[in-house]
């Protein structure tokens, strides 16, 4: 890339410091769970109309959604901004850094649209409801990443796992998840007069628990299966009648965990014969596997400092799983983790990360990702090759993809 075109956008983001160090700050000091993102949605879309730019608020049918665009013609590169929190531990999945790297990228990349004059199109995308709440999934289907050339974010993990001088991974891959629950329906008993007269539901909770922890010997190391019991039953001289289950089944790919799931399908199946329930499947929302452009993870690792982004090491930096999967089977996607400042014991989902989430220190790491998928956008936008290179390698992964792969 043009040197210039490097100070360009890190001369944008360093100008806009006190813009995105507002949004950065307001969203950490009040976490909103998934869906309910009003006063992150609303500092977004004033901020970004006070910097002049288009911005569509409750886009693509979401309350809590919104789209900032710049640009005409040429490629289209997304920017996810993610803002939820999780409940009673507030910002304890760093979603306020991801909402700054991307409002910070988006900036840097339209910075240089605008001072090279060449078509392209950027799009700041707000993607509420990461966890546990599908929120790009609805995003997807509403057409919000129809055309793209390629998506990308960063997202925080824990510092202390990664080697020193190290600062974050590339190409990181995360489980596809099957998200299931489970109504088993009985038939309710007074469990001392006339217990003959009950089908136990919780029987076939308890059944379908231990079926489950069987076949978990006979599965793949990477694969999960985990769940709990949501409804099982209200008082013991009633037998349970109504009970529910929840369970997330992940595999590497959507398909090894769709094939996953139907053998822990047979477990809820054989648990409902043998006590004589009904076993109904409501779906909930799926993830697929977050799978990477090895290109935009290659232009990536060029454009942060040398040496302090690894490839792909450690691979269980982030074990989890997320709806970006699903935007990596839209377009060529980018998913990269970079370490915030933690201790053992203060990764992902704990009260520790929150708290050093919330640093300037933080926040410096999460602008220089900023920086960083500006550049890689940038060349996604004007460099014709490697876009092409890019598209037909996904291609090609989604081949792989359909076979489990
Ligand atoms: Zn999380
Ligand atoms: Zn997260």
């Amino acid at each position: 890339m043009a040197a210039n075109m490097t100070s360009v956008i890190n001369d944008e983001i360093h100008h806009r410091n006190a813009e995105i160090s507002h949004i950065n700050k307001h969203i950490h000091a009040n976490p909103e769970l998934a869906y309910e993102e009003h006063q992150a949605h609303d500092a977004f879309v004033s901020t970004l109309q006070s910097l002049g730019f288009t911005v569509t608020p409750h886009a693509f049918g979401l309350e809590t959604a919104f789209s900032a665009d710049f640009g005409s013609g040429g490629r289209l590169v997304i920017f996810n901004a993610e803002y939820d929190a999780l409940p009673g531990i507030g910002h304890a999945c760093g979603h306020n850094l991801i909402a700054s790297a991307s409002f910070a990228a988006f900036l840097g990349a339209a910075a240089a649209l605008k001072s090279s004059g060449q078509p392209g199109r950027v799009r700041l995308l707000g993607t509420p409801a990461e966890e546990g709440g599908g929120g790009k999934l609805k995003l997807i289907d509403a057409g919000a990443y129809t055309g793209a050339a390629a998506s990308l974010m960063v997202h925080p993990g824990p510092g202390h796992k990664l080697p020193p001088a190290i600062r974050g991974v590339s190409f990181v891959r995360m489980l596809a998840n099957v998200k299931m629950r489970v109504h088993f329906t009985g038939k309710e008993a007074h469990a001392s007069i006339a217990p003959w007269d009950g089908v136990n539901a919780l029987d076939a909770v308890c059944l379908s628990y231990n079926a489950i922890s069987m076949l978990r010997q006979h599965i793949r190391p990477h694969e999960r299966i985990h769940g709990v019991f949501r409804k099982a039953g209200d008082r013991p001289n009633v037998t349970p009648a109504d009970c529910v289950v929840e369970y997330y089944v992940r595999s590497a790919t959507q398909a090894g965990a769709e094939a996953l799931w139907g053998r822990v399908l047979k477990c809820f199946e054989g648990a409902a014969l043998a006590t004589g329930c009904e076993a109904r499947v409501e779906p909930l929302n799926s993830y697929a596997d977050v799978r990477p452009s090895r290109g935009l993870c290659e232009a990536y690792i060029e454009a942060m400092p040398e040496g302090t982004v690894a490839s792909d090491e450690p691979a269980d930096i982030l074990a989890g799983s997320t709806d970006m999967g699903d935007v990596c089977y839209q377009c060529p996607g980018f998913h990269g983790v970079f370490g915030i400042a933690t201790k053992e014991g203060e990764a992902n989902h704990t009260k520790g990360f929150t708290a050093v989430g919330g640093t300037d220190d933080s926040f410096e790491r999460a602008l220089e990702c900023g920086r960083g998928m500006a550049a890689v956008a940038w060349k996604v936008l004007s460099d014709d090759a490697f876009a092409e290179r890019i598209k037909t390698e996904w291609e090609e992964d989604m081949k792989l993809a359909a076979e489990g792969k």
